[in-house]
């Protein structure tokens, strides 16, 4: 193994190892994994280096800044202040930056006291808090560190409106009061709050206040909160956010205004019982699917679940999943393979948007404590859309997750896939054999099904009898005939496949061999000139041949019948508008080499505004392919353990899903992290 250490390697990378295929569920909410917050991190300093210097140069600009236009515009601004002069959030009409993440100061840990002094002495001289306020504040500080030196003055019962006038010059943004009379029309923006959330609100004391152009106006009280203005941005989903210093009791106000709204509570029992009536019409349509824009004008429920639905089409979620918790209604979206937090719809909604898409769905409304599935039929921008729903009761009422099957995005063609191309004219080939099998193989969510099909769709099937047995029939195949198997009525793999055989078959796809029958059935079938294709539940693909020799088919029949087998993975795509070329640290550059790929050739994630922060967007896929030949079927014979078998195969030229996963990290398509995520190291 030499120097190079695996197991720390892979908690460098904040990956757990091969033994977690599914990648965890990423909390985008307060505490967010270390991994994350230490890349951004990493990246506010990069930005630092790049475009301003080192922190400390920036707090010296800062420095230069406050005192240039403090003197003179602070005076200024008290006294147009004391004239009752001050508007609604006044702003300087040329302040006009973006506020982007890197144009906030953003003292680091080890400078905040520092950087608080300084503020302090600026607060007194600015008259914003007397000297004895100051000392008084700074005795309470050394006895509890942790403290913040403005709450503590605050909570001492200094003026919150001159110090965060001062905190707002120092950073060079605007300072301004909410109109708290003008409330929900007009002195902020209920909806943003909504979708930010009311909790997410009050805990960082934020508040939407409306939107300019592409971007939103949010009222803060901080200005040195990074995280926060990212997580903003991604909730709300915008471009770009403007902040105005607000005071934390304007903010608490404002939220206070949204909980007691009492209109809305009326307004949602109004919705509840329409939603009743709406829904018998729509079931009753002779359409069976349901138009979400049309439907979008009544009621806010309709217009905020066709919103969910439309939202995650947008952003390319494969699965959506609405989950009451004990103070929030969370709708997370899967994208790529990972949970992402888009919304958080008010709790007492939680109900109310359930019973709308179970009467999308067909299901029945009063029952809350059983589990229910179904199916939506919809048209979302023009889309033909299934969704298969669930329902499943949790402490806090019932979980609904939505499966999106989108007959767009299964119709990829195998050439779009990631196969290399010698990859892709073995298999191309394997699947045009007269007879015999071909396995897929791989966990649950690995994207065999969708390789399946762009395989069938290759197929000639004007001159080829094509019949599948599907456990279930996820998308439509013109011009083949697809089956459900029904396992309660006996409709069996084993026992449809046996049926299909008597409809002169040409080519059959079969779901999966999960016992013995099928695999004994498949294999005649195969024997007497058909071909069939399957998957198989294995982490790799000579461990495809080993099981079926374990579930007992003779291992001269398994070398005999099976023409090749292809173990998939699925890794997360590097997102091409920031992925970067890095110089790896010593060990992953070592690691690199005894992969066989130069250090300086590995690709890693940024993040940006077109990937969600994450560094990825859209998927690829690592392949292993065994071809069985007569050497190999010699081999097979002889029943071998699986590693034995498996060390053969590399021998003989078996590429592993891990060296896929690294040519791809080297040509830039996927991280390092990425490939260790989803596959085993191997021999
Ligand atoms: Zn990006």
């Amino acid at each position: 193994m030499g120097k190079y250490n695996i197991d720390k390697l892979l908690s460098e990378l904040g990956v757990d190892g091969p033994s977690t295929p599914e990648p965890p569920a990423q909390e985008m909410q307060g505490a967010r994994p270390d991994r994350w917050r230490s890349r951004t991190q990493a990246d506010q300093a990069r930005r630092y280096d790049e475009q301003q210097g080192p922190p400390d140069e920036q707090e010296i600009d800062l420095d230069a800044q406050m005192q240039a236009q403090m003197q003179a515009e602070m005076q200024a601004e008290m006294h147009a202040q004391m004239q009752g002069d001050i508007q609604v959030y006044q702003e300087d009409p040329d302040d006009a930056q973006d506020t982007g993440v890197a144009s906030i100061y953003i003292p680091d840990e080890g400078a905040s006291t520092a950087s608080e002094q300084r503020l302090a002495a600026e607060l007194v001289k600015a008259g914003a808090i007397t000297q004895a306020q100051l000392t008084n504040a700074q005795k309470v500080l050394s006895k509890t560190p942790g403290l913040s030196l403005i709450e503590t003055l605050i909570d001492q019962g200094a003026d919150e409106t001159p110090i965060q006038q001062v905190i707002a010059r120092a950073a060079g943004l605007p300072f301004g009061r909410i109109d708290l009379e003008k409330g929900l029309d007009g002195g902020f923006d209920e909806n943003l709050v909504q979708r930010l959330g009311v909790e997410f609100c009050k805990h960082h004391l934020v508040v939407p206040l409306r939107t300019e152009g592409s971007r939103v106006v949010i009222g803060a009280t901080r200005t040195d909160d990074v995280f926060l203005l990212d997580e903003i941005r991604h909730r709300l989903r915008v471009a770009g956010i403007k902040l105005v210093i607000v005071t934390a009791s304007d903010v608490r106000a404002a939220l206070e205004i949204v909980s007691h709204d009492e209109t809305d509570n009326e307004q949602i029992n109004a919705i509840l019982a329409e939603v009743d009536e709406g829904d018998v019409e729509i079931e009753k349509s002779s359409e069976d699917e349901v138009d979400l824009e049309r439907e979008a004008a009544e009621s806010p429920i309709i217009r905020y679940v066709n919103y969910i639905i439309q939202h995650a089409v947008k952003e390319g979620a494969s699965d959506i999943h609405i989950e009451p918790a004990e103070k929030k209604l969370k709708v997370r979206y899967r994208i790529d393979g990972v949970l992402f937090e888009a919304m958080n719809p008010p709790i007492k909604w939680a109900a109310a948007i359930t019973s709308r898409l179970k009467i999308m769905a067909n299901l029945d409304i009063s029952e809350r404590r059983l589990p229910q599935d179904g199916r939506i039929r919809c048209v979302v921008q023009g889309r033909k859309l299934d969704l298969r729903m669930s329902t499943l009761p949790n402490a806090h009422g019932e979980k609904t997750v939505m499966r999106i099957l989108d007959t767009r995005s299964i119709n990829v063609q195998l050439e779009d896939l990631g196969f290399d191309a010698a990859t892709l004219e073995i298999w191309q080939n394997q699947i045009k054999a007269p007879h015999g099998i071909v396995l897929v193989t791989g966990p649950t969510g690995s994207g065999k099904t969708t390789t399946l099909y762009a395989s069938l769709r290759q197929l000639d099937k004007s001159k080829l009898n094509i019949s599948t047995v599907e456990d279930p029939i996820e998308y439509h195949l013109d011009g083949i005939t697809q089956t459900q198997m029904h396992e309660k009525i006996g409709m069996g793999f084993a026992r449809a496949l046996k049926a299909l055989l008597r409809q002169d078959p040409d080519v059959i796809m079969l779901g999966e061999i999960r016992d013995t029958e099928t695999a004994t059935i498949a294999i005649q079938a195969a024997l007497t000139g058909h071909l069939v294709l399957s998957t198989l539940h294995t982490n790799d693909a000579p461990a495809s041949i080993t099981r079926l020799i374990n579930i007992g088919i003779e291992p001269f029949l398994v070398g005999a019948a099976v023409n090749g087998v292809l173990a998939q993975r699925l890794v997360r795509r590097l997102c091409q508008h920031c992925k970067k070329q890095q110089k790896p640290t010593e060990e992953m550059a070592e690691f690199l080499e005894m992969q066989g790929i130069a250090p300086d050739k590995a690709w890693t994630a940024e993040g940006c505004d077109r990937c969600r922060s994450t560094g990825y967007s859209g998927r690829v896929g690592l392949y292993e392919q065994l071809t069985i030949d007569d050497q190999v079927r010699d081999i097979v014979a002889r029943n071998p353990n699986v590693a034995e078998f498996r060390r053969l195969c590399i021998e003989r030229g078996m590429v592993s899903l891990r060296a896929d996963g690294m040519r791809k990290v080297s040509e830039g398509l996927t991280s390092v992290q990425e490939v260790l995520r989803v596959t085993e190291a191997t021999v």
